[in-house]
């Protein structure tokens, strides 16, 4: 039995590539889970398509055993989402730990998400251990990213261990200095106080719940209790994490490790939940709660109207393991019944997207993000809208306020120049502009959302080359002129390509929606007009004009089986069409409209 005194949780703070699995691997071999050379890498980020991207969302903690003269210690790492739309996520993980090692690459420099993760450990009181990896590497710059650690956190040169997790450089003395210089766990009292810090479903145990025990310990067949939604649970099973999942009989102050609940309802587990004794009077609860709402909102719709059971059966089963998805149905002229979907951020979508079609083997249709406007009304009334489209049901608005962010990019100065422009560009307020390097600029700007979600990140990173890394958080509501563009196509509204967009930038957005719809939309037997407008205002026009007849005619003229034959794959092909009006629009022409860009 290792107590208290004698475990260590800490969190490895790193960018994506900057080494932290690879210095995991170092750390399991000097506690002997994996012999040296193995490569079992991976653990800390678990799931494929977060390999595929580099970056991690949920990941299972690891728990090393290390004999240090005559002590025996324990060591939980515990892994941090790698990605912004993540960071109520990442402030629980940290808050789980007493300290944390920032790790970063000494051939590249400090990052935007690396530097708001150690923002977020010192608010939260963690202890940093500054660390330069891949010093065997020929063009490490030691100096230079010294300083930029250096106005990062305030250490000074000599505090910051030089690494090679390739090689194993320096990862024994950092091991040492993790077990010397991070503070253990103190209880305050034996009365339960257990942190979730992570939960997922698993549909033969239930909700498994990552916890970090601060008070008392917890037992599997006894009942305790939420402190925030006062729920009672019953865990049927305790147990560490030593690389997969190991029951023991109880889980002491300081400890690191799971509980399955046999809970179907993931909700009831949220992360940041604090878990107490059953007959507990006086709750502590652990501070900074919250319940986790949505920031961008998206439709999905089948590719195939007749798949629309198959995908609401896929979006209950996936939402199982995934409290912050939000869904309702929806139907649009254009694409029939869908689902209105709610996500944490751009990334968010994507991977839930790419799941729903990966796991569930399902084609879909997804329009374009868009983020939650809050409408005032003259009688004062407020009300939240995640939909463009519900922005006409009011004709009484008094006001409209968007949210804004708290955006920080960290650059190469060189790409300084494109990127004012473009965050001039997206309404951007400047906040602070530094150096922390000769080399590398710092900007801080408020953003609103609206244009984070629009195309911000990716322009951001062709114009930089892949060098400027971004980090935002929401921040407030604020005051904005917004207006809803509407796509007409032969007079008709297609109501599900409507968007919010800043009024100054309505008549260009309109304009190039409206040619990029009316490059993909085939000709046909006659004129249809495309249109941008707002209410009644057309504001862009372009026409795709009617084929002439002859074409065909000469075409297809003399031979009669091909004209059958052509008549029968249209009516196949009719199928595959969705009618807008009197006008048949082939679905892949939604498909291709919504592609990337804005
Ligand atoms: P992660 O994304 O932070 O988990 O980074 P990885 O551990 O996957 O490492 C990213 C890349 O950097 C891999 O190709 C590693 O082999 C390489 N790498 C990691 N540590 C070192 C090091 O100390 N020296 C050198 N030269 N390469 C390293
Ligand atoms: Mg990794």
């Amino acid at each position: 039995m290792i107590t208290e005194e004698n475990i260590r949780n800490i969190s490895i703070i790193a960018h994506v590539d900057h080494g932290k699995s690879t210095l995991a691997d170092r750390f399991l071999e000097i506690a002997g889970l994996v012999s040296p050379g193995e490569h079992v890498s991976q653990v800390l980020d678990s799931m494929d398509l977060e390999r595929e991207r580099g970056i991690t969302i949920k990941s299972q903690p690891v728990s090393l055993e290390y004999q240090h003269l005559d002590t025996r210690y324990r060591v939980n790492i515990i892994d941090t989402p790698g990605h912004v739309d993540f960071s109520y996520e990442v402030s629980r993980a940290l808050m789980a730990c007493e300290g944390a090692i920032l790790l970063v690459d000494g051939t590249q420099g400090v990052q935007a998400q690396t530097l708001a993760h150690s923002y977020e450990a010192i608010d939260l009181g963690l202890h940093i251990i500054p660390v330069i990896n891949k010093i065997d590497s020929g063009n490490v710059d030691i100096d230079s990213v010294s300083e930029q650690i250096h106005d990062l956190i305030g250490s000074r040169k000599e505090e910051i261990s030089l690494i090679s997790a390739k090689t194993g450089d320096g990862v024994e003395e950092l091991f040492q200095r993790i077990i010397n210089e991070i503070s253990p766990n103190k209880s305050q009292n034996k009365f339960l106080k257990a942190l979730i810090f992570d939960s997922y479903f698993d549909s033969y145990k239930g909700v498994v719940a990552s916890v970090r025990i601060f008070n008392g310990s917890i037992q599997a067949n006894k009942e305790y209790m939420l402190a925030n939604n006062n729920n009672p649970i019953y865990p049927t099973e305790v147990g560490i994490f030593d690389l997969g999942m190991k029951p023991i009989s109880s889980l002491g102050p300081g400890e690191v490790g799971y509980i399955v609940t046999g809970s179907k309802d993931l909700t009831d587990f949220t992360v940041g939940e604090t878990i107490v004794e059953r007959s507990a009077k006086e709750k502590s609860i652990i501070e900074g709660f919250k319940s986790i709402n949505p920031n961008v909102y998206s439709s999905i719709f089948p590719s195939d109207s007749d798949e629309y059971v198959k995908l609401r059966d896929a979006l209950d089963k996936y939402s199982l393991n995934d409290s912050s998805f939000f869904f309702e149905p929806e139907s649009s002229s254009a694409f029939g019944f869908g689902f209105r979907c709610g996500f944490l951020g751009l990334l968010h979508m994507e991977i839930v997207v790419e799941r729903l079609e990966r796991e569930y083997d399902l084609s879909l249709i997804v329009t374009p993000p868009t983020v939650e406007i809050l409408l005032i009304r003259n009688s004062g009334e407020e009300i939240l809208i995640k939909n463009p489209s519900e922005m006409s049901k009011y004709t009484d608005i008094k006001e409209i306020n968007e949210r804004i962010a708290e955006v920080v990019v960290i650059s190469p100065k060189k790409y300084l120049g494109n990127i004012l422009k473009l965050l001039t560009e997206s309404r951007g307020e400047q906040k602070d502009l530094s150096f922390l390097s000769s080399e590398r600029v710092k900007l801080v700007y408020s953003v609103p959302l609206l244009e984070l979600v629009s195309g911000f990140y990716d322009t951001l990173k062709s114009i930089s080359q892949g060098f400027a890394t971004f980090d935002y958080k929401i921040v407030s509501f604020k005051k904005a002129d917004l207006v809803k563009v509407d796509l007409l196509v032969n007079n008709q509204e297609v109501d599900s390509f409507s968007s919010i967009v800043a009024k100054e930038n309505a008549e260009f957005f309109g304009r190039t929606r409206v040619e990029k719809l009316s490059k993909l939309i085939p000709r046909q037997q006659f004129d249809i007009p495309i249109q941008a407008a707002i209410g009644s205002r057309i504001i862009a026009r372009e026409t795709v004009k009617a084929l002439r007849k002859d074409v065909t005619a000469k075409l297809y003229g003399g031979d009669i089986s091909r004209k059958k034959k052509l008549l029968e794959s249209q009516k196949k092909g009719k199928k595959k069409m969705k009618k807008i009006g009197n006008v048949n629009i082939p679905k892949e022409v939604f498909q291709n409209f919504l592609k990337q860009d804005l």
